[in-house]
């Protein structure tokens, strides 16, 4: 991708705010939640796989949080059920003041310490230095670096010393994730628990709405999946769920390596449910 892309994407994105301000969307959770059939069972199953984890990994259980809907659903069942499983989140420098707040607010509401894991300063300096604040947009190997620095490194401190971490992922946020299981292991052996595997966006919200949940205001400007500010941008209609993520990326790309495993991209699939979902999400739940 050439230099000067990005800039025309964030002018894009520019203009999808400024015509939200002249004729703004309802909130998310107004957009979005509708109450399955199998709603309750899902939450009694999501609600069981915590308790279980948490009996089996005392103290050596995190939920990795990147303070997004699914996430924000995990730390209300988790303080619901006073489930003794700490919260971690990585704060890689560039997220947004939105995402930032969130993370005041919910230690506020859940009376809990949010863990934050920084990348090294050093090791951003030099990176900065190197190839500029903004490399990601140059090259996918750039990209790559910078998560690397940012989310990988630091993800890795994070998980020291625990035997299993619970994560958001959902099947249909992407073809990638077609495939999550509720129960797997990551590369270095660790139980790496998906209580929302089978959830639809619309169950997200639904628990949002019934709970009260805090959850990001970004959300409301269409960002379904909240990243980085400098790779996250606002998604129109028709577009995949994941489709604000390193939005001048080819598609089968869009992992940054937190969740790597040995399921390979499905580009083959058309992930159905999320488009499903999708087209719900931009007409007011029935
Ligand atoms: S998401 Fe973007 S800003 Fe964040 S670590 Fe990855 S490349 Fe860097």
């Amino acid at each position: 991708m050439s230099r000067s892309a990005a800039p025309q994407a964030n002018s894009a994105v520019r203009s999808t705010e400024a015509a939200q301000m002249r004729n703004p969307a309802p909130p998310a959770v107004t957009l979005y939640a509708r109450e399955n059939p199998e709603f309750g069972e899902r939450v009694a199953h999501a609600t069981a796989l915590l308790q279980s984890v948490s009996s089996e990994f005392p103290g050596r259980v995190v939920l990795a949080s990147s303070l997004g809907a699914e996430d924000m659903v995990l730390i209300d069942m988790i303080s619901r059920q006073r489930l003794p499983i700490p919260v971690a989140t990585l704060d890689t420098g560039r997220l947004h003041a939105q995402t930032l707040a969130l993370i005041e607010r919910s230690e506020r509401r859940y009376a809990l310490s949010i863990e934050r894991h920084a990348p090294r300063a050093e090791a951003v300096i030099t990176f900065v230095d190197r190839e500029g604040a903004d490399a990601m947009y140059r090259s996918v190997e750039l990209r790559k670096a910078c998560c690397a620095l940012r989310k990988l490194e630091p993800l890795q401190r994070l998980l020291a010393g625990r035997e299993a971490w619970i994560t958001g992922l959902r099947r249909d946020q992407s073809g990638t994730r077609l495939d999550v299981p509720f129960r797997e292991h990551d590369a270095d052996g660790r139980v790496k628990l998906n209580p929302l595997a089978d959830w639809r966006w619309s169950d997200v919200w639904h628990y949002i709405a019934v709970h009260q949940v805090p959850y990001n205001p970004l959300h409301d400007a269409h960002m379904p999946s909240i990243g980085c500010e400098p790779c996250t941008r606002a998604i129109s209609l028709g577009e995949d769920f994941r489709a604000g993520r390193w939005w001048w990326e080819d598609q089968s790309a869009k992992e940054c390596g937190l969740h790597f495993n040995d399921r390979s991209p499905r580009t083959d699939v058309e992930p159905s449910a999320t488009a499903d979902d999708h087209l719900h999400h931009l007409a007011p739940a029935a």
